[in-house]
């Protein structure tokens, strides 16, 4: 098998073919030429589009890699305009009144706000913490299993491979939203999950000017499914988003790489700081959540997010505002540093002081520099 770097650069590409494009335009149509019959791949935008599908084969070929990049991929992708309207497909393609979910509780800050629609249409929801995979002791009678790992933004860690064979072993479903790690951190078809579904607005784009999910399967039953609830609630991602994100993907690995390193020398300069606390990314070797990490993760990739907490509100405020080269801003994953205190949203449990930092592909030690002197700054002169 290739390695990654080779892999993103090519994936999803059509032949190459003399005098055309490596990677075709977006096609902007909402009909197709549809003489006689009713036949072919393309018939009404709705259903399907060349860019999609270039975009859907290259996703495919990063979650679940075959041999030669030239082979049909053996997982299918189905994209949708944002990571919500993918989580949103699978929980509601699959789920029937009486059935009951196993959702993380500290996952996503949209997951609650699932809930509550799922239990509107008479799904049981049981929650349960992605550490120490907390979620094994709630799945009698589940129907499906969602997963997140690292979760967001707590970056817990659990065993995708055991929640899986514990699942299916009680006939439910298991989807992992692989967000944070992207398809070149982990593979979670490969680790047993019958789904991996993602926001490629994250990491997976990177430019922060695009929203994008996804949902991926090998069980061409499930991704029917998949496909018909896209057709049906009319939920399509845009041909220019969709080409813009197959765009970005070239550059994946690098992107990941750089981040990566620089979360991990982050981390590790945060360490050493008396006011900093809590501080969690799942490469640090004492973190919590680095054993199963190290385990299911790929080549050191273990995401861009570093979070950590300041002594309170304003301290962390002072700090956000005196940094230089991050932009306060939320969403995690994208080519420029951004950070912000999480606690300013609601709905997720964390401390006032809580910051939640997305490391971007500036020079690492240009990165830490600014980080070290936007603390010492709030550092003196608080109140
Ligand atoms: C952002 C995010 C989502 C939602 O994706 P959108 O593209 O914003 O709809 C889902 N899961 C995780 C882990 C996320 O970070």
């Amino acid at each position: 098998m290739t390695g990654d770097g080779t892999r993103v650069v090519r994936a999803g590409l059509p032949e190459p073919r003399a005098n055309e494009p490596a990677l075709p335009g977006p096609a902007f149509a909402a009909h197709y030429h549809l003489p006689g019959e009713v036949a072919g791949p393309y018939t009404y935008g709705r259903e399907g589009n060349p860019t999609w599908t270039a975009l859907e084969r290259a996703i495919s070929e990063l979650e679940y890699p075959v041999g030669d990049p030239a082979e049909v991929p053996a997982a299918e992708t189905i994209t949708f305009p944002s990571g919500m309207a993918a989580i949103s497909a699978v929980l509601f393609s699959r789920l029937r009144p009486g059935d009951t979910a196993v959702l993380p509780g500290d996952g996503y800050q949209l997951l609650p706000a699932l809930r509550e629609r799922l239990e509107d249409f008479g799904v049981t929801v049981r929650t349960a913490p992605t550490g120490g995979d907390a979620q094994l002791g709630a799945l009698d009678g589940a129907r499906l299993l969602w997963i997140e790992t690292p979760s967001n933004p707590g970056l817990d860690v659990c065993d995708i491979r055991r929640l899986a064979d514990a699942a299916h072993h009680r006939g439910a479903l298991v989807a992992v939203d692989n967000t944070l790690a992207t398809p070149l951190g982990q593979r979670p078809l490969e680790l047993g999950a019958d789904f991996s579904v993602a926001s490629g607005t994250k990491a997976l784009t990177g430019h922060g000017d695009v929203l994008l999910g996804y949902v991926t399967t090998l069980d061409p039953e499930l991704a029917a499914a998949v496909r018909a609830w896209r057709k049906t609630t009319g939920a399509i991602p845009g041909p220019m988003e969709a080409w813009l994100a197959h765009r970005s993907l070239a550059t994946l690995q690098l992107r990941v790489d750089r981040q990566a390193a620089t979360a991990l020398a982050l981390a590790r300069a945060l360490h050493d700081r008396r006011e900093v606390t809590a501080v969690r990314h799942p490469g640090l070797p004492d973190d919590p959540a680095h054993a199963v990490a190290l385990r299911q993760m790929h080549g050191g990739r273990f995401g861009c997010v570093v979070s950590f907490v300041l002594p309170d509100r304003a301290h962390a405020e002072r700090f956000l505002a005196a940094l230089r080269l991050v932009d306060e801003a939320t969403s995690f994953g994208g080519v420029r540093s951004t950070a912000e205190r999480r606690g300013r949203w609601g709905g997720d449990a964390v401390p006032e002081g809580f910051i939640r930092f997305s490391v971007g592909v500036e020079d690492t030690e240009d990165l830490v520099d600014d980080v070290l002197t936007a603390l010492n700054f709030a550092q003196s002169h608080g109140v």
